[in-house]
């Protein structure tokens, strides 16, 4: 038999694999398993950036601790002002100064509101983030679970349409086989289309010397799409 009526077998039965296939993947199992996976894979990033996130806002806290220590010392200092005064301290000075305080003060004040803020959103998202983590690591036990299931459910059918191509695929040349297997898990399909007024089901337009090549039930590769192309 000419490869390709094997190969047109093949791809007929084939065509039932891949129903079956879409439909598991269609399924509503399937699309909440990987909903939560990717939520899985994805959550140790999500909490690294909290984790950094965090440091920060600590790390500015700290840093405004600082700074108010440092002007409460400056403060306490004016407690001997009188005396500074009578020994003969610039009073001018010290007023610039204190002017200077009650202006880093205010500023402060605004930063430590903003921190604040800050603080609270960060705590918000945390809390959001743990929701989420635990409600999807649920549905990722529940939903791993139900998937398995409804591959299970379709196990005996996939298997007897394997049986099936096993068989077909016997009497086509391994070589075609597996190029026909890699176009197909590339998600060609159909991989093997008739010639249609000397053009692939692509477009491509086929060379009368090609055309030739596909005498006595040959098939060449179509140089766009790489299905695999026949002359009926
Ligand atoms: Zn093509």
């Amino acid at each position: 038999m000419p490869i390709s009526k094997e190969l047109l077998e093949y791809q007929t039965v084939d065509a039932e694999l891949r129903k079956i296939e879409q439909e598991i993947a269609a399924s509503e199992e399937r699309k909440k398993f990987i909903q939560a996976k990717k939520f899985m894979e994805t959550a140790g990033e999500k909490l690294e950036a909290q984790d950094k996130r965090a440091r920060e806002l600590k790390a500015l806290a700290e840093k405004l601790t600082e700074e108010f220590e440092e002007i409460n010392k400056t403060i306490s200092d004016y407690a001997d002002l009188d005396e500074m005064v009578e020994s003969g301290g610039d009073i001018a000075f010290y007023k610039k100064s204190v002017q200077s305080l009650v202006e880093r003060l205010r500023t402060m004040r605004g930063e430590l509101s903003k921190l604040t803020a800050d603080i609270e959103n960060a705590c918000e998202e945390y809390k959001r983030m743990k929701k989420q983590t635990i409600s999807m690591q649920k549905q990722y036990k529940e939903y791993s679970e139900k998937f398995k299931e409804v591959k299970s459910a379709r196990a005996e059918e996939v298997k007897a349409i394997s049986d099936r191509l096993e068989k077909i695929g016997a009497n086509i040349p391994p070589e075609i086989l597996a190029r026909y297997n890699v176009k197909r898990r590339e998600r060609i399909f159909p991989v093997v289309a008739p010639l249609t007024n000397g053009r692939c089901i692509c477009g491509m337009d086929f060379a009368i010397a090609q055309q030739g090549a596909l005498s006595g039930g040959n098939v060449i590769e179509c140089e766009h799409c790489h299905r695999f192309i026949y002359k009926e």
